[in-house]
């Protein structure tokens, strides 16, 4: 006959299969950081880099779409995404087209306001009043002047800019980096990223991610946890909840 257990504190004793519940509440997951990319996330610069990018290819005599901006160079260092299009250059000729490439982008900042989306500042600025850690990274060395041109530097505690990577998207690495100067482990973050290999490098990092499909195309997204069109569409509980695997 089986024995039964009616006293988890005494099982060890009596030869039951220990219960594990107790273990599981100490491993579960918890929400404790927040990661948010910057482009595409919190500030709009999407249509100016793809400006300045058509920009710079149309000036080495190639033609650049949108579809060649989601799959060839959103989210990913400069130079891999310029080595993506311009294939036959030296690395010296493709440091030059990058340069090229920010002069223009540079140029379109600073004519006039970084377009914010409103639902990202709130949910951050919520997050934030609930004790949650926020984070903000980007591949994008211009991280830190646009930081301080919207503001949202009040809101971070951490930011991971390309000035500090040496490893693009799909690599983990600035999303690790940035849970590391969090103080909080991988499993306990979420990441919020509009970008095919933004999500990848989330996965790898083995954090949570919503991914956001600005632009229509949930399939390319498909590796993040939940996708939505925009961050007003989520909010604490609901992230709670996701963390608990409900
Ligand atoms: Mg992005």
């Amino acid at each position: 006959m089986p024995k039964i257990c009616v006293n988890i504190e005494t099982d060890e004793n009596n030869g039951c299969t220990h219960d594990r519940r107790d273990m599981k509440t100490l491993t579960e997951k918890e929400f404790r950081a927040a990661i948010f990319d910057l482009d595409g996330v919190i500030v709009d610069t999407v249509p100016l880099h793809f400006q300045a990018w058509k920009r710079m290819f149309e000036g080495y005599g190639r033609k650049f779409t949108f579809q060649d901006y989601k799959e060839k160079v959103d989210g990913i260092p400069r130079t891999d995404g310029c080595r993506a299009v311009l294939t036959d250059l030296s690395d010296e000729e493709l440091l030059e087209a990058t340069e090229i490439k920010q002069k223009y982008f540079l140029e379109y900042l600073e004519k006039g306001n970084i377009p914010v989306f409103e639902s990202t500042i709130k949910l951050m600025t919520d997050l934030k009043n609930r004790g949650v850690k926020i984070a903000v990274i980007s591949s994008s060395k211009n991280l830190p002047y646009i930081s301080k041109r919207t503001g949202i530097n009040k809101l971070v505690e951490v930011e991971i800019s390309g000035n500090e990577i040496t490893k693009g998207k799909p690599d983990p690495q600035i999303f690790l980096m940035a849970a590391r100067e969090t103080g909080i482990s991988p499993e306990n973050c979420v990441v919020f990223e509009d970008a095919i290999l933004g999500v990848e490098a989330a996965k790898r990092a083995e954090m949570l991610c919503v991914g956001i499909d600005r632009h229509n195309d949930p399939r390319s997204l498909e590796q993040a946890d939940i996708i939505v069109n925009d961050l007003s569409e989520i909010n604490y509980d609901k992230l709670t909840s996701l963390f608990k695997g409900d």
